[in-house]
């Protein structure tokens, strides 16, 4: 069983107090019996010079006459005592309490105590039981003496069951005291101590709350003393502690908002190479779902390549680059940095950040595609002019109608140059950052029929009809009229090139929510189903040579996609081989 600090003061308390009231009952009782006797005593003395004084003036003559007893009975009642007058001989000559023949026959009394050294002393005391009386009597006696003759003892006998009851009266006052001193004392100690642990209780309390991160109550200063000066101590803390604690929260907020908002993932690992830090970047390249802190990137990430990054940095304690390929959960290039923590002091942990440089990759690797195509694309018209030129320089100048036949292949050849130098050119325009079409609000209508009318000899030489059907009422388009109109020739071009004899084309459009959509379809040789979805690279052609022979460049439908989405647009293909394709797009309304 384990008390409390104010169960403790309070039997200290109690335990004092019953030493304190069980020492004072005890001298009490011991020294009142003492002082009773010593307070009886002295009474006797008085009693017994006054008994004497009145006796020595009584002109009766010693050996005494029937008189003397009955001066002794006087004197006895007078002071309520019991009077004995002895002679020299012992013999009892008068007695307050005997009369008579049981006077006569009173034993001799100089071998009393008190009478022997009332003689030898001047004064005789004694304390004895006393039969005739059945009680403890204090006996007190004096000489007489008159004229220098010793004449007797006057003797006084005081009953002390008198002091036995007062002392017995006494006691029981004293044991009520003692109860209600001891009853006082419970209370007082329960007062004290409770006025004493109560800031302690208090301050318990405050403590446990602060334990818990509360530190909205504050501890009641009740006094300047030490613990007055302790509570306002332990208020400064917790308002120090607190104050801290939000800064704390604060940072680590800021540092969680700044890693979550982070695309790079981030590890923080301890000098074991266990995981402390992870960010949801992280997390989410490797497809981790669980809490992965207090394990090692083995344990959890599972990529060998990571933990021997981390691992060799923690041992060279040098910054290490390395490159992730990942596959699942999807297919990622990641460029791990290591940077050793606390070096050159010690390595205490490593800060690991992963970029995503897929995109990046893949950018390259466009650029690199992009490069030797367009080298591709030119190489093939140059070495074509080179050799006619060549030819023609040598000897075909001289025949005019091969010459001729090789000029016009040259020519051929240049406006194909030409023509893909153009579509590059206007390629890289709108894929610029800084084309930025110019939103007006332009008519459809008008710019449908402008464009149909380009291919108004083509279509009649490729005996081809193209039908225009635009609702009436269709809505302004916001937009660039040039791109726009780029956009319709690109599309009407392929439906020309792609369509066969006796094949139609038809441009339609419709009205939605907050766009137009735009439809241009046509009757031709149609898209095969794999080719589709790469349709819109650049440079994709679903058959080069026809693509090239028909004036093609491979850059129409890359160009088309560049300028609709520019416009906040987008593009669709839907075909079937030999039935037909059908391009569509959108463009938010003006
Ligand atoms: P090109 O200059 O070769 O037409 P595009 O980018 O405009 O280049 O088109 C890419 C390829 O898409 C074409 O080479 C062709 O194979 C296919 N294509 C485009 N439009 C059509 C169409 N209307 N019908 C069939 N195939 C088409």
């Amino acid at each position: 069983m384990t008390f409390n600090v104010r169960w403790k003061l309070m039997i200290t308390y109690i335990i004092i107090i019953l030493v304190i009231l069980l020492a004072i009952t005890i001298y009490l009782n011991r020294t009142l019996k003492s002082h009773y006797l010593d307070l009886t005593r002295d009474r006797l003395r008085h009693e017994a010079n006054l008994a004497r004084a009145y006796i020595l003036n009584e002109t009766i003559d010693l050996p005494f006459s029937h008189q003397i007893d009955t001066l002794a009975n006087e004197i006895g009642e007078q002071l309520g005592l019991r009077v004995t007058i002895v002679d020299p001989q012992g013999i009892v000559r008068g007695d307050s309490e005997l009369d008579g023949q049981a006077l006569i026959n009173t034993e001799n009394h100089a071998n009393r105590h008190e009478i022997m050294d009332a003689h030898q002393k001047e004064i005789g005391i004694n304390t004895r039981y006393s039969y005739t009386l059945n009680t403890d009597m204090m006996y007190l006696a004096i000489p007489l003496v008159r004229q220098d003759k010793n004449i007797g003892t006057v003797r006084l006998a005081l009953p002390l069951d008198e002091i036995n009851q007062t002392l017995r009266r006494v006691r029981r006052m004293l044991a009520v005291a003692f109860i209600v001193g001891l009853i006082l004392a419970l209370f007082l100690s329960y007062v004290t101590a409770r006025a004493v642990t109560r800031p302690f209780n208090d301050m318990s309390q405050i403590a446990e709350r602060m334990a818990r991160g509360d530190f909205s109550r504050k501890t009641i200063v009740r006094s300047g003393d030490e613990v007055g000066q302790l509570a306002t101590t332990l208020n400064q803390m917790a308002l120090q502690l607190d104050r801290t604690i939000r800064e704390i929260t604060t940072e680590r907020d800021r540092l969680r908002g700044v890693l979550s908002g982070m695309r790079e993932g981030v590890i923080l690992t301890d000098k074991e190479g266990r995981i402390v830090l992870t960010n949801d970047a992280l997390l989410n390249f490797f497809n981790v779902t669980s809490s992965i802190e207090g394990r090692t990137a083995i344990e959890t990430i599972r990529d060998a390549k990571l933990h021997a990054t981390i691992e060799k940095a923690l041992k060279t304690k040098q910054e290490v680059i390395e490159q992730i390929e990942l596959t699942v959960p999807k297919e990622r290039t990641l460029y791990v940095h290591v940077f050793p923590l606390g070096v050159p002091a010690g390595c205490t942990g490593t800060v690991v950040v992963l970029y995503d440089v897929t995109q990046l990759k893949r950018l390259e690797k466009v650029r690199k595609d992009f490069v030797a195509n367009v080298s591709h694309e030119l190489n093939t018209p140059l070495a074509v002019i080179k050799g006619y030129t060549e030819t023609l320089l040598d000897k075909a100048l001289d025949d005019t109608e091969t010459a001729n036949k090789f000029l016009k292949i040259i020519s051929k050849h240049v406006n194909r140059m030409s023509k893909l130098v153009a579509d590059l050119l206007a390629l890289s325009k709108f894929e610029s950052d800084t084309y930025t079409p110019l939103f007006g609000s332009q008519d459809l209508q008008k710019i449908v029929a402008s464009s149909t009318d380009t291919f108004k000899d083509a279509l009649e030489k490729k005996n081809v009809t193209c039908t225009v059907d635009l609702p009436s009422d269709l809505p302004l388009v916001k937009g660039d009229d040039k791109g726009l109109e780029q956009v319709l020739l690109n599309l009407l071009d392929n439906a020309v090139k792609f369509t066969p004899a006796g094949g139609s084309i038809t441009v339609r459009a419709h009205e939605q929510e907050s766009a137009v959509k735009v439809y241009v379809s046509d009757t031709g040789i149609g898209i095969p189903m794999k080719d589709i979805p790469r349709i819109f690279e650049r440079f994709y052609r679903v058959d080069k040579d026809r693509s090239r022979e028909l004036g093609g460049t491979g850059l129409g439908l890359s160009i088309i996609k560049q300028i609709v989405r520019a416009h906040g647009g987008q593009v669709w293909v839907e075909s079937q081989v030999g039935q037909g394709t059908t391009f569509s797009f959108t463009l938010p309304k003006a």
